[in-house]
């Protein structure tokens, strides 16, 4: 039987589910590491089976009457009270996932926690400004009305979990539906102490469910429970097609949001220095995001000096411990994924891909890959088209802008698209002609939180941020009522 809570690193953490307003333990645990010290096991924490499912999904469906009949005032105050909380425990939240996923904990305190606080807030006023759409028509009134749905399902991966699940979770709690969230096996520890906060929030137990445990078995067992009305998910396409014939099975809304293989376009016109930066500053996470440029698709005009300006400020990344303000490249979140990113670089060699840079291990036995630069011998090299979510990008020139155009469309993901150039108008062109869900020019990472966010193709399917979830959550219904006398 795991002990209920766990030190970490001198942060108090509960290693149980949560289900119900409780704490509960478990006889089976898994165990978490951490990245940049992977001797260092963290924590021993519940895994959970089928039966924790059934357990997580009956205290959100007990729980959904009582919370979807909360006022719109009421709910928002729950938010708002847990987004107080997330902000006075942001050092131990940021502490944990720094430790846990080896996100950079100064970057966790000042962006990602507090981003994670605002998931709430932002939603708490959403609801609150919320005005039903009413309009006159064919003699009758009609009203939109959102309808809270039921349980909802929040499936998270393991990069950035803290700032993802809460961007999931607020909106599902703020439309009235109860969730269970089952956080990545690989960095459980920021979910475990947000679950400290929830009933002080004041959420009706059974509103709020954290469980742990590996996806096969738990997160199985609760996207297939017909109880649940709503599934979210972030991860790979592959689970993505298991959970869609869960929805499918169960007739259940569902969002998918799966990656990408996002382009950064470097037009003639651009600021060099400042493509060259974010070009390099993709190493950051170790290239574990799945809105990062990774294709680098450069004029070719301008393929020297941009080469040049981005092998030297790639040079001055530095890896090491994420709780030291001069790191700047963390370490890969685990052996396995660093094996899986090291065999696309093998194989590209084996290709006939050009490694203009990288392409091996920092030092033997550590997760730190070094930032990888690849040629590919054509487009339809797999580490263009696939995703890596490693150190590794690649670079393509191209001629015209058409071309440049092309490659970017070019494969079967559209999460994301950087551009930079200094025309106004080609910035338009070619925003609009990019096919992702979000396009940045000269800009990359700045998101308001209510627009919309998601994929197209293999990136995924359905809309989250501000209005867009607010919908996927609610059943919505029409009220038509006759103007005239009832005869
Ligand atoms: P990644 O490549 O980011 O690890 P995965 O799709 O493997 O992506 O995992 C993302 C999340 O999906 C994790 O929380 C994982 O436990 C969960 N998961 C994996 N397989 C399943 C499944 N069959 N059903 C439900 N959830 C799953």
């Amino acid at each position: 039987m795991a002990t209920e809570r766990t030190d970490v690193d001198g942060v108090s953490v509960p290693t149980g589910h949560f289900i119900g307003g409780e704490h509960i333990p478990s006889e089976t645990t898994f165990e978490t590491r951490c990245p940049f010290d992977w001797d260092w096991k963290l924590a021993d924490i519940a895994r959970g089976t089928a039966a924790t499912a059934h357990k997580a999904v009956t205290a959100a469906a007990e729980a959904f009457p009582i919370w979807s009949g909360y006022s719109v005032r009421d709910r928002a105050g729950c938010l708002n009270r847990l987004a107080d909380l997330i902000e006075e425990n942001k050092d131990d939240i940021a502490t944990v996932e720094c430790l846990d996923m080896a996100m950079l904990l100064e970057s966790l305190k000042l962006r990602l926690v507090p981003r994670g606080a605002l998931n709430f807030r932002n939603y708490a006023d959403i609801i609150e400004a919320h005005e039903e759409r009413v309009w006159s028509s064919k003699g009758t009134t009609n009203t939109v009305i959102r309808m809270p749905a039921g349980p909802a399902v929040i499936i998270t991966p393991w990069n950035a979990p803290f700032m993802l699940s809460t961007w999931k979770v607020a909106p599902a709690l703020a439309s009235g539906n109860t969730v269970i969230l089952k956080p990545a096996e690989w960095s459980p520890l920021s979910a475990a102490k947000l679950s400290d906060l929830i009933n002080e929030a004041g959420f009706p137990k059974g509103t709020f469910n954290i469980v742990q445990g590996y996806g096969h078995d738990l997160g199985a067992a609760l996207v297939a429970d017909p109880r649940v009305k709503r599934l979210s998910f972030t991860g790979s396409p592959e689970t993505a097609r298991k959970i869609g014939h869960a929805a499918a099975e169960n007739i259940v809304p569902f969002t998918a949001e799966l990656g990408g293989k996002g382009p950064l376009m470097v037009f003639e016109d651009c600021d060099l220095e400042a493509a060259a930066k974010k070009a390099a500053g993709q190493f950051d996470d170790s290239g574990q995001v799945c809105l990062a440029g990774t294709r680098l698709l450069v004029q070719n005009g301008i393929m020297a000096p941009f080469l040049e300006k981005f092998h030297a400020f790639t040079d001055t990344h530095v890896m090491g411990d994420s709780r030291d303000s001069a790191t700047t490249m963390t370490a890969m979140i685990h052996p396995e994924h660093f094996a899986r990113v090291a065999g696309f670089v093998d194989r590209a060699r084996a290709n006939g891909d050009e490694i203009v840079r990288g392409g091996k291990v920092h030092k033997e036995g550590c997760l730190w890959y070094e930032p990888t630069l690849i040629r590919p011998k054509g487009n339809d090299s797999e580490v263009v088209q696939n995703e890596i979510f490693g150190p590794v990008l690649t670079i393509q020139g191209f001629d015209s802008e058409e071309e440049g155009i092309a490659l970017a469309n070019s494969t079967n993901y559209g999460l994301s698209g950087i551009v930079y150039t200094s025309s106004a108008e080609r910035a338009e062109r070619v925003g609009r002609a990019v096919r992702s869900g979000i396009v940045w020019v000269n800009c990359f990472l700045i998101r308001d939180l209510t627009a919309p966010f998601g994929g197209i193709g293999e990136s995924g399917i359905g809309r989250e941020g501000g209005d867009y979830a607010l919908d996927f959550h609610a059943d919505l219904k029409t009220l038509q009522i006759f103007e005239g006398s009832v005869s």
